[in-house]
């Protein structure tokens, strides 16, 4: 029933949204008689699920939202999407992104443009803005996004609904079509908190096939949401309540403080003096990281392959100036120069050196508060168009939320409230190291 029902509000709405770059309707039903007949009756079993199009699925068409890889279809599922079919869970698609995860807005993606649920001129967020805005239209309860630099929480915030990433190695990275590496982490999108802990509890775990994937015991994240949270200690970061914050987000965020305060949580201000340094060094390092992951896409062993090539060579090219579009091949470019002999201390290296100090930031502050708050996003959801021909202002957008992927700690968006202009606004709420228990509990109680 559920599959029906998810299927009926796509067709009547994606038309509009377009979220989906892939449905399955097919297969979904088969997935559905499967779990029900394997007797599967655990919380998530017969839940339709919408899959962001860098994670792979076998046989299902994954793209990650480029002409590279407009015609490939896995061999293998990826060990999220395997872990979801133990749970029952019933995938009805895979979910439109920029391409390669590379962008704020979904307007990167070379199939379409996704358009946020809540007013069709603005943009759903990105990376993961089919994601967020399948869960935001009633397409779909549940989705999974990535998120390297902001992916899955910022459009969250802008579709007003919950968007979790995880502690760096708390999810298996095995079949998500890798951006930049060492940021990359899947995680849960869903109307609520409880919801969300359900589907994060379904997919975390040690992976043999991923070896950055941590050893630390699954918990039952929401076993916790008890809405007490009396004594918590909230740290505030004042770089995260100044320049470049719009009024009306300081605002809702001082609102949601007072309820925290009411609640019985106390605040103060502090201060992650590095975090300003946090765009330029996730620029150089994702760079970085994806000029060496999506050297793979050669026309050889993925997807697209160039016609009228004269030699190998020749194929490597124009396969790639087909395939890739203008932000991959900028990322790809800037990724490259940093990595060249000559510039690799001046820049790479820098930047390692300038991570390990925004990271020492998040632990020195750790010390002394349960979680860290702030806005997730600067401001709420733009207009399609209005900023994609200015990319260094669409990087600014992820002031935010870079920083907590550079040190690793889990961060979640939840809503909070909205802008004047009716669109939602969402608030950033970040732990330590594997802590999602208490980022949920928090968000729970705050929600
Ligand atoms: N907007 C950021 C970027 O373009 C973050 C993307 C992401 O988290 N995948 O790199």
């Amino acid at each position: 029933d559920l599959v029906d029902e998810s299927f009926k509000r796509i067709a009547a709405v994606d038309g509009d949204v377009k979220a989906f770059i892939t449905l399955d309707e097919e297969n979904a039903r088969k997935q559905a008689e499967e779990a029900q007949s394997a007797g599967k009756t655990g919380i998530l079993s017969g839940i339709p699920i919408g899959v962001k199009d860098n994670i792979v699925t076998k046989g299902l068409r994954t793209t990650a939202a480029s002409q590279i890889l407009r015609n490939f279809d896995p061999i293998y599922d990826a060990t999220v999407v395997n872990k979801l079919h133990e749970a029952g869970t019933i995938t009805v698609g895979k979910l439109n992104m920029d391409e390669f995860a590379m962008g704020s807005s979904t307007e990167n993606s070379s199939f379409q443009k996704t358009r946020n649920p809540w007013n069709l001129n603005h943009v759903p967020g990105g990376s993961s803005g089919g994601s967020a805005a399948s869960v935001a239209a009633g397409e779909v309860p549940f989705s999974l996004g990535s998120d390297t630099g902001g992916s899955i929480r910022q459009p969250a915030s802008f579709c007003g609904v919950v968007g979790m990433k995880p502690t760096y190695g708390r999810v298996s990275r095995f079949g998500l079509i890798a951006f930049a590496s060492s940021l990359d982490q899947i995680g849960p999108i869903t109307r609520n908190v409880e919801d969300n802990a359900h589907l994060l509890e379904a997919i975390v775990g040690i992976d043999p096939h991923d070896s950055t994937s941590a050893n630390v015991p699954a918990e039952k994240f929401s076993a916790n949401l008890t809405g007490d949270i009396k004594g918590l200690r909230i740290a505030v970061p004042k770089e995260y309540l100044g320049e470049g914050v719009s009024e009306e987000v300081r605002q809702s965020v001082l609102s949601a403080l007072k309820v925290l305060e009411g609640l019985g949580a106390t605040w103060e201000e502090v201060s992650l003096p590095h975090s300003k340094y946090g765009v330029a060094t996730y620029y150089l390092l994702a760079s970085s990281e994806a000029s060496s992951n999506l050297a793979r896409f050669d026309g050889i062993r993925y997807g697209y392959r160039a016609e009228n090539a004269d030699n190998l060579i020749d194929l490597y090219k124009k396969t790639r100036a087909e395939g890739f579009g203008d932000e991959v091949k900028r990322r790809i470019m800037l990724g490259t120069f940093a990595l060249s002999s000559g510039y690799y201390d001046a820049y790479y290296k820098k930047a390692q050196q300038v991570r390990t100090l925004i990271k020492k930031d998040f632990e020195d502050v750790l010390e002394s508060y349960d979680v860290i708050i702030g806005p997730t996003t600067p401001t709420p959801a733009f207009k399609i168009g209005e900023i994609i021909d200015d990319p260094l202002t669409m990087y600014a957008n992820d002031i935010l939320t870079i920083p907590v992927n550079l040190a690793g700690v889990p961060g979640i968006s939840v809503p909070c409230g909205f802008a004047e202009n009716g669109l939602p606004l969402g608030l950033q709420i970040i732990g330590h190291h594997f802590d999602e228990k208490t980022v949920y509990r928090v968000a729970h109680a705050y929600e």
